[in-house]
């Protein structure tokens, strides 16, 4: 389940090819409450930040085998490892070195023998920056109003899904459309502020009722919702669905005007696929949606939910 804005402690690999220096510099931040990590050498080094990337890496320079340059060369040029802020912390104290240390990347240059209190501050104020980043970077996937995910978060979370679903072979892949009902009417009857504040508890509920880690309930856009349901078949599937529905009902949002009930309810399409390299998940997503059709032409308030493998037409 998606929980919000996350904030964990800040990781620092250091990477040191003397014992010494590493002892050191560990004892010195033990009080800055970081998860530390050490590594003798460079290979190491980027072993460790492929296996888990730290937040931030002090780096040594001379070091035997691949040398501080090389392995900040390296981890500048790989995706998923050239935004980690590099801090070179070296012996080599002329300004060639620390122009070529800060031209590589790295965003600070300390030389040996330094002061505890100036690697304190400067590690302070990068893993600052780092953190304001990640914030940003979560709120750029929530949606303002609801707090849950939005479409682009949903996005990379069903591609993942679906590649994931793709390779183990046998683990299905249920996803679903939610819409509430009549919601234009309830919003012109009502008001904008109590629609605003009905599409708030609905996202909530969702969002207790999906519990396990990789199930998603995702704003897809204006009053449908989208719920994404990995390694869980039909059965399974539906039977969230349809809890859904009755949670939102028993919210009982007043709703005079509602022709199928006095409440706002919600009408839920769904569809669970095995994936196969045929197909792609943009047709789940039409499958759901054409079902969530079936719902609403139907007499809304329910769930409809179908299954389908490639090439097979229900
Ligand atoms: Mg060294």
């Amino acid at each position: 389940m998606f929980s919000g804005i996350q904030d964990t402690s800040s990781s620092v690999l250091i990477v040191d090819d003397a014992p010494d220096n590493l002892d050191l510099l560990q004892r010195l931040l033990a009080d800055e409450a970081y998860e530390i990590r050490v590594a003798p050498n460079g290979e190491f080094a980027l072993r460790a930040v492929e296996a888990n990337p730290p937040d931030l890496i002090l780096l040594d320079i001379h070091m035997p085998g691949l040398d501080g340059f090389e392995v900040c060369k390296l981890l500048k040029s790989n995706d998923r490892t050239r935004d980690i802020p590099i801090i070179f912390l070296t012996a080599l104290n002329n300004p060639e070195d620390e122009g070529r240390g800060l031209t590589l990347g790295a965003v600070d240059y300390i030389t040996k023998p330094f002061q505890a209190e100036i690697i304190k501050a400067r590690l302070r104020t990068h893993l600052k920056y780092v953190h304001q980043r990640n914030l940003l970077e979560q709120l750029a996937k929530l949606d303002p109003l609801t707090e849950i995910p939005n479409r682009r978060f949903l996005d990379e979370q069903l591609e993942n899904e679906w590649s994931r679903s793709l390779r183990s072979g046998s683990r299905p892949l249920s996803v679903a459309i939610l819409d509430v009902d009549f919601f234009k009417k309830y919003n012109d009857s009502m008001g904008h502020l109590m629609g605003d504040k009905a599409l708030i508890a609905i996202a909530r509920t969702m969002t207790q009722i999906l519990s396990r880690p990789a199930d998603l309930a995702a704003r897809f856009g204006g009053e449908e919702f989208f719920i994404l349901l990995p390694d869980t078949d039909q059965a399974g599937a539906e039977m969230i669905a349809e809890h859904i529905r009755k949670e939102v009902g028993a919210l009982a949002i007043a709703y005079p005007d509602a022709s199928v009930t006095h409440h706002l309810s919600v009408s839920i399409g769904g569809t669970t696929a095995l994936p196969s390299p045929g197909i792609g998940y943009n047709e789940l997503i039409e499958r759901a949606d054409a079902n969530l059709y079936k719902a609403k032409n139907s007499g809304r308030n329910r769930v409809i939910w179908s299954s389908f493998l490639a090439g097979e037409d229900e």
